[in-house]
């Protein structure tokens, strides 16, 4: 299985190196080629800011958008969620839009700006999962059809799919449990 991982800008480099853990092989992608052939896509955390406005000057953004119409399986993590969102509350950013979901940036906040916390998220077993989450966006509202898969304690949306598109607000790829990639995984090869 061959998973491209967005590489403009961000935390790119613990998505590979969790890949490459669970013996996946990992592509950076930065030029529209390397979005050819490719089983799944994750769009890292970072600044989506930045990361929209990157991905339109490498010709990337048009070519994202068909892919996933196409059903590519993608995993947006954090800034990655806010791009794949088709609306986002607090910002005129310009997003990749493929999911039916409305998120606010910086939803925390500045005394709660990053923080730790346990979720349950049934999808991946009965053990909570670490949810590490930094300047993190939520979902504020997640259309028909689209699965809820995590919350907070008070409800707060912070996790969802639809189909084999997979958004969630904190960062799987600074914890050392590889339970939501492997999650991914399952959904890119049609187990899940
Ligand atoms: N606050 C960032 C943004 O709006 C996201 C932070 C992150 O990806 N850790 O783009």
């Amino acid at each position: 299985m061959r998973i491209g991982i967005l590489a403009v800008q961000g935390a790119f480099a613990e998505h590979i190196a969790i890949l490459r853990q669970l013996e996946v092989e990992a592509l950076p992608v930065r030029l529209p080629r390397e979005l050819k052939g490719l089983d799944g896509l994750i769009i890292p955390g970072g600044e989506s800011t930045t990361i929209s406005h990157l991905i339109q000057d490498y010709n990337l953004m048009a070519e994202i958008r068909s892919l996933a119409e196409d059903s590519l399986p993608i995993l947006g993590t954090c800034a990655g969620m806010i791009l794949l969102a088709d609306k986002i509350s607090d910002s005129e950013l310009e997003p990749i839009g493929v999911m039916d979901l409305t998120v606010r940036r910086n939803a925390f906040g500045r005394q709660k700006d990053s923080f730790e916390t346990e979720l349950k998220i049934p999808a991946l077993g009965e053990k909570p999962f670490p949810g590490v989450f930094i300047r993190a966006p939520i979902i504020e509202q997640a259309n028909s059809g689209t699965e809820i898969l995590a919350r907070l304690a008070d409800n707060t949306i912070v996790a969802a799919r639809k189909g084999k598109l997979l958004a969630c607000a904190f960062h799987p790829e600074l914890t050392d449990d590889p339970r939501f990639h492997q999650y991914f995984l399952d959904i890119a090869a049609g187990r899940q």
